[in-house]
């Protein structure tokens, strides 16, 4: 719950609205989830709060760490038995969470580990949040804390739109995780109609959009939804949101051998993109297991980028972190379910 629907349900059981804050101050200021270790509330709100409330909802099965120590994977089991996972990235003082909404993923891309079996089910807003809060208490261990997130897990946010937007509105809660909107992103793989009605939200969070091809037609082979979303209309839509939020647009670009990363579409990218203001962040195809595409090499990747460059098109790109531990999007769950278990 957000802290005002908390305050409602609280003044629906006839208490004050202040036993709200309290209560978030207990489980996100002290991290704990224990109702009886609210020691300033009474045993009778207490027992309230235990019937209608329970928590944790996600077991920590397994954790990854990558060889550079910068990556740690986590791998959760939810109520019902199914997994989802998240990714801690800690580069230099930044602490990011990489956080998935849905177990498996609606959008299928080509190469991309969550969606091999599709949409499995919606994440519950406390089981988006949970991730961030446990990662958070053990940073707080370490005298530190959350401080970014990306929605870049499993899961396509947009298909599971109030869920997130919700717990977006609690990670940006000063009583709750005072994560500022700056430091949140969404990435959707272009859902028309959702980055619209995003860009109306009172939340100006950074919205990236997984572009992976420079042209409708290489689009749709490896993005299934872009059948639904013509490229045209999801670049106005991502422009649209640019205007109403002041946020500078990312596009997001997955390298794939043979596929997209040859010298021509580098050059269709930059016309693509020629007069945007943006920043395309180039990331090398993390292999998955059964997928027959490979990364392309350094050189490849460097060629393509120094053609954006040319072109006043700023780009990022690194070698992909945490790639020993499978840390792309939904690759240790579906690992975990073909090999592990
Ligand atoms: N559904 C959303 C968010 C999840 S995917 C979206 O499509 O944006 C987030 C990012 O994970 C994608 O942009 C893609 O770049 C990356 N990704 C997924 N599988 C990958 C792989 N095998 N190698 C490299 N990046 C991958």
């Amino acid at each position: 719950m957000t802290l005002v629907e908390l305050q409602e349900w609280v003044a629906q059981a006839g208490e004050k609205s202040f036993r709200a804050t309290q209560a978030f101050e207990w489980v996100y200021g002290k991290g704990v989830h224990s109702f009886d270790a609210m020691s300033n509330m009474g045993k009778e709100l207490r027992e309230k709060f235990k019937a209608s409330f329970a928590f944790p909802v996600l077991k920590l099965l397994k954790t990854l760490h990558s060889e550079d120590g910068e990556t740690i994977k986590f791998l959760w089991e939810l109520l019902d038995g199914k997994l989802v996972e998240s990714v801690l990235i800690m580069s230099r003082d930044r602490r990011t969470v990489c956080i998935s909404c849905q177990v498996g993923c609606p959008a299928r891309c080509a190469f991309c580990a969550s969606g091999k079996e599709g949409l499995l089910r919606n994440l519950t807003v406390a089981e988006i949040v949970e991730q961030v809060l446990h990662i958070d208490r053990f940073l707080k261990e370490k005298g530190e804390r959350v401080c970014h997130l990306v929605f870049m897990g499993m899961g396509e946010p947009m298909e599971n739109y109030d869920a997130v937007v919700k717990s977006i509105q609690i990670f940006n809660a000063p009583e709750a995780f005072h994560i500022s909107q700056r430091r949140i992103t969404v990435s959707t793989v272009g859902v028309v109609e959702g980055i619209r009605k995003l860009a109306d939200e009172e939340l100006k969070v950074n919205l990236v959009l997984s572009l992976h091809a420079p042209n409708q037609h290489i689009r749709k082979k490896i993005i299934p939804y872009a059948r639904r979303y013509p490229l045209e209309e999801v670049l106005d839509a991502m422009e649209e949101y640019s205007c109403k939020t002041h946020r500078d647009i990312t596009y997001e670009y997955t390298l794939i051998a043979g596929i997209n990363d040859q010298i021509d579409h580098a050059k269709e990218l930059a016309r693509l993109l020629q007069q945007k203001q943006c920043t395309v962040n180039l990331i090398p195809y993390n292999p998955v297991l059964n997928l027959n595409l490979s990364r392309p090499s350094k050189e490849r990747i460097e060629t393509f980028r120094a053609i954006l460059e040319e072109a006043d098109i700023t780009t990022t790109w690194r070698y992909t972190k945490g790639k020993d531990i499978a840390a792309a999007c939904g690759q240790l769950a579906l690992q975990k379910a073909d090999t592990l278990i």
